[in-house]
């Protein structure tokens, strides 16, 4: 399981240094990162997952959320353990807080994974449910095989890199949700272990320096990160800096793991943060984890014609022809196809080990 890795360096001290993610973890011979999954073994760091996932699974395309980026289509979603940041209200706790062995009961090779997904009639690969940051070379030798089989990769990310392992990881990836937290350093000190920093750096290398599609998703939590001005200081943010045609997802929490102590997100809340961003310039913002098609389908900027009708993952009216309103003619950024999938809201767990 263990694999070889290529980020890191030695310090004087005659520990070796982690120089994946912004954390810089020093360690000693036998020493785990603060990820878990990256370790020091015979004085070079490995990662122990290689191979090895949580589970597998075919989701909508929408799930990730992605909503501009082969709308309707099935994606072969795996995640693997461990993660790189210690989110308080973590939705995904037991795979990345397991430590290992409980959890990576399914096992592939990328080229197994990339001919699965072919098998499936995926149209992409997702690594999700944890952050593929934390397994890197995994993620980039399936993104590798998928993309010799004509198949898409999605990385679902907190985008808690630095640059040299953000290069790799993203010059493999066709589409990416990047998860922007919140938009204090406070918060990303006391709730997730983080900073702020960082994530504001990919969220601009991925626009500005690569072709990956990028949407972006806060999931709001009551009385932590939805205040109308910090909705309105991260949309204006995300506007000036990143352009208006960068997709935006606000998200409803329920209490999990660490976070109980909050209420689920009003879906009042959710809309009222829409509201915000859609006055502060970008075009395209969405609701999720709720019903609400106002708020989840695509409209034309341009001249406000319905061009994809959503309720949660179901699609309705479909409106693109080429890529364009079927109005007036206006481009809707993203990579649409002439016609929607018709995975719908399915979710089919498969199993890929022998
Ligand atoms: S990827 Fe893991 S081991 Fe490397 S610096 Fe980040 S938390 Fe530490």
């Amino acid at each position: 399981m263990t694999h070889p890795t290529r980020f890191w360096h030695r310090v004087p001290d005659g520990r070796v240094q982690c120089d994946v993610c912004p954390r810089e973890c020093r360690l000693h011979e036998g020493q785990r990162g603060f990820c878990f999954v990256r370790a020091r073994e015979d004085g070079e760091i490995v990662l122990t997952t290689y191979g090895r996932s949580s589970g597998f699974c075919v989701d909508p395309i929408e799930k990730k959320p992605l909503n501009h980026f082969l709308p309707g289509t099935p994606v072969l979603s795996f995640g693997t353990a461990g993660c790189n940041l210690g989110c308080k209200f973590c939705q995904n706790w037991d795979i990345s807080k397991s430590r290992e062995i409980d959890t990576l009961a399914d096992a592939a090779s990328p080229e197994a994974l990339a001919e699965a997904a072919v098998r499936l009639g995926c149209r992409s690969v997702a690594f999700t449910y944890n952050d593929p940051v934390v397994f890197l070379e995994y993620a980039v030798d399936v993104a590798v095989a998928c993309r010799e089989r004509g198949v898409k990769t999605v990385a679902v990310t907190a985008g808690y890199v630095s640059p040299g392992a953000r290069e790799e990881l993203f010059s493999h990836m066709d589409a990416a949700n990047v998860d922007l937290k919140a938009f204090t350093e406070g918060f990303y000190a006391k709730t997730c272990a983080g900073c702020l920093q960082p994530v504001l750096d990919t969220l601009e290398y991925l626009v500005h320096e690569t072709d990956v599609w990028l949407e972006v998703t806060t999931l709001l939590i009551p009385g932590l990160n939805d205040s109308d001005e910090e909705v309105d200081a991260e949309t204006r943010w995300l506007a000036e800096r990143l352009g208006p045609d960068v997709p935006l997802h606000f998200t409803a929490f329920h209490p999990d793991w660490k976070l109980l102590d909050r209420p689920p997100t009003p879906p009042a809340t959710l809309t009222r943060a829409r509201r915000i961003a859609l006055a502060n310039g970008l075009r395209y913002v969405y609701t999720g984890n709720v019903h609400d098609r106002a708020g989840q389908s695509t409209y034309c900027h341009a001249c406000g014609a319905l061009l994809v009708e959503r309720d949660w993952y179901e699609l309705g009216a479909w409106n693109l022809e080429h890529g364009r309103c079927s109005a007036c003619g206006e481009p809707c950024p993203g990579v649409f196809e002439d016609r929607p999938g018709a995975w719908g809201s399915r979710r089919l767990p498969v199993r890929l080990a022998a």
